[in-house]
C-alpha cells in the first residue's frame, strides 16, 4: 500500500521489494535519483533500458520498472550497446560500481569513449568489490584496509574521471549519494548528451567503513566536497574523500562527427561497379541447413564462411544465420573451422551439430577426432584432394555425396594459394547449386582486400569451371 502511494512506485518493481542492500547503504538512493530525473526529462519509461553487471549496485536493474538487462560481470557496457544498436531510439543506462565497470570491465569502458556511442554510464563508486565482502578493486584508496589488502592496499588507485576524460567521453562529472540534487542534475545532463556520457557517483559502504574504522564515509562526503561551477584540471585530482573532493561536471561536449571510412567504402563500391555484378534476391526454399568449413588456420577458413553467410543473405534476406568460429591452440597452421547455419526460423543455439555440407580444406580436424569424418548421412562433402588424405573419406555411408577439387593446387598454379577457398567455393557453387554464383560473387567482392578482386573472383571462375568439367 504504502510503495503504491509512493511518487516513483511506476518506476518500480514492487513485487521485488523488500531490497537486498544493507539498511545504510546508499545505492538505493541513486536508483530514485535514477528515477526522478526520467521523470524530469519526461521520458517515455517504455524507451528507457538499463543494464547492469554483477555487484551492489548492479542489482538496480532487478527494481527499476523498465525493461532492464542483469548481464555478466563486467559486460554491462557491452551488452548495453547491443541494445543500442538494435534499436538507437532507446536510452541506454548501464548502472554498477566501480569493480564492475572499471575493473573487470575496464576495457569496454575505454571502448565504449572511442567508439562514441550515445549510451549513459553511472558508476558507483564503493572503493572496491562488496558483494563478495570486500576486496580491493581499482579505486580502493592507497593504504586502505579490505579482505585482500589486509595490512592496507600497496596498490594507487585510479581517478575514474581522468581515466573517462582521457577516453572521449563526451560528458564526464562526478558526484555523491549525499549530494542527490546535484546528482539529479547530472543525471539529466548526461542523458542529454548525444555521447557517451560518464558520471562517477561516490557511495559509502559499510564494509568499507568498518575494516578502516570510518564512522561515515557520508558525513565525509559532506564534509570534503565541493560542487562547483567552474572545474580546472586541479579539481579532476581532487577526489580524496579524507582532503578534498570537487564534484561537478567536468566535460559536457558536442558529440564528434564519426571518421567516415571513405577510402574503404569507395573502393568497395568501384570494385562492384567495375565487375558488374548483380544479384536479385529470391526465396532460398533453406528450412535448416548446416554448413561447416574445416581446415588449417591461414587457408581462409573463418573467411570461406563468411562469405558463404553474406551470399545467402544476398541471395534471401529473410534468412536468419550464424557464424561461428573456432581455432585449435596454434591459430596458423593449427585446425580452424567455421559452423554456418542457415534457417528459415531464428536460431537459437548457433553450433553445428552433424553438418549437412561439409566442405574440407585439409584433413586436420578430422586427424584429430581420431580419422573421424562427420558428415549427414544424407550430406555432402566437397573435398580439396590436395590437402585431404582420401582414404578417410572410404567408411562414409554410401548415401553421402563426394565431390572433389584440387583447390589448392589449382590456386597454386594460377593465381596464388591464399584464394584456394575460393576456388572451392566456386566449385561447391556448381556442385551443390545451394547458393546463385552472382551472390557468392557479390559476397566475395564484399570481402576482397582492395586490389585482389579480380584474383579472387578469377580463382572463384576457375572452381565453378572445374565442376561444370
Ligand atoms: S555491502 Fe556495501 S555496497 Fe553492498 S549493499 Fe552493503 S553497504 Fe551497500
Amino acid at each position: 500500500m504504502e510503495i503504491d502511494q509512493h511518487p516513483y512506485a511506476d518506476l518500480l518493481r514492487k513485487e521485488m521489494m523488500p531490497n537486498i542492500w544493507c539498511s545504510s547503504c546508499r545505492i538505493g538512493r541513486i536508483k530514485n535519483t535514477f528515477i526522478e530525473a526520467i521523470q524530469q526529462l519526461g521520458y517515455d519509461p517504455d524507451k528507457c533500458v538499463v543494464v547492469s553487471g554483477i555487484g551492489c549496485s548492479s542489482r538496480i536493474a532487478g527494481y527499476l520498472n523498465l525493461d532492464s538487462i542483469h548481464a555478466t560481470h563486467g559486460r554491462a557496457i557491452p551488452t548495453a550497446l547491443g541494445v543500442k544498436l538494435a534499436n538507437p531510439e532507446l536510452k541506454v543506462s548501464v548502472m554498477g560500481g566501480d569493480g564492475d565497470i572499471l575493473g573487470i570491465g575496464g576495457n569496454h569502458f575505454l571502448a565504449l569513449a572511442r567508439h562514441g556511442h550515445d549510451i549513459n554510464v553511472f558508476c558507483m563508486n564503493n572503493f572496491g568489490y562488496s558483494m563478495t565482502g570486500f576486496q580491493h578493486g581499482p579505486t580502493t584508496p592507497l593504504g586502505a584496509r579490505t579482505i585482500t589488502t589486509s595490512s592496507g592496499n600497496p596498490y594507487a588507485p585510479i581517478n575514474p574521471v581522468s581515466v573517462a576524460l582521457a577516453a572521449g567521453y563526451t560528458f564526464v562529472a562526478r558526484s555523491t549519494s549525499a549530494h542527490p540534487y546535484h546528482l539529479i542534475d547530472c543525471i539529466i545532463s548526461a542523458m542529454k548528451n548525444r555521447g557517451p556520457s560518464f558520471i562517477e557517483i561516490l557511495i559509502p559502504c559499510m564494509l568499507y567503513e568498518r575494516r578502516n574504522k570510518i564512522k561515515s564515509l557520508e558525513a565525509l562526503f559532506l564534509e570534503k566536497a565541493k560542487i562547483k561551477e567552474t572545474l580546472s584540471e586541479e579539481d579532476i585530482n581532487q577526489s580524496d574523500f579524507m582532503k578534498e573532493i570537487s564534484l561537478g561536471i567536468f566535460r559536457d561536449a558536442p558529440v564528434r562527427e564519426r571518421p567516415h571510412l571513405s577510402l574503404v567504402k569507395s573502393g568497395k563500391r568501384k570494385a562492384a561497379r567495375q565487375y558488374d555484378v548483380n544479384f536479385k534476391p529470391r526465396a532460398s526454399g533453406i528450412e535448416y541447413m548446416q554448413i561447416r568449413m574445416e581446415g588449417t588456420g591461414g587457408q581462409g577458413i573463418v573467411q570461406g564462411g563468411k562469405t558463404l553467410i553474406h551470399a545467402a543473405m544476398n541471395m534471401d534476406p529473410k534468412l536468419h544465420s550464424t557464424l561461428i568460429k573456432r581455432y585449435g591452440p596454434e591459430m596458423k597452421g593449427g585446425s580452424c573451422l567455421t559452423d554456418v547455419l542457415l534457417s528459415s526460423q531464428p536460431i537459437d543455439y548457433p553450433f553445428v551439430d552433424v553438418p549437412d555440407l561439409l566442405l574440407m580444406m585439409s584433413d586436420i580436424v578430422a586427424k584429430e577426432r581420431g580419422d573421424k569424418v562427420i558428415v549427414n548421412n544424407d550430406g555432402t562433402i566437397v573435398v580439396d584432394e590436395s590437402m585431404v588424405n582420401l582414404r578417410l573419406l572410404a567408411n562414409l555411408p554410401k548415401t553421402v555425396k563426394v565431390f572433389k577439387i584440387p583447390a589448392t593446387q589449382i590456386a597454386r598454379e594460377n593465381f596464388r594459394v591464399v584464394v584456394a577457398n575460393n576456388v572451392l567455393l566456386g566449385f561447391v557453387c556448381k556442385v551443390t547449386s545451394v547458393i546463385d554464383k552472382d551472390c557468392l560473387k557479390a559476397a566475395i567482392l564484399k570481402s576482397a582486400p582492395p586490389g585482389t578482386e579480380e584474383m579472387n573472383l578469377a580463382a572463384f571462375e576457375s572452381g565453378y569451371k572445374f565442376g561444370s568439367s
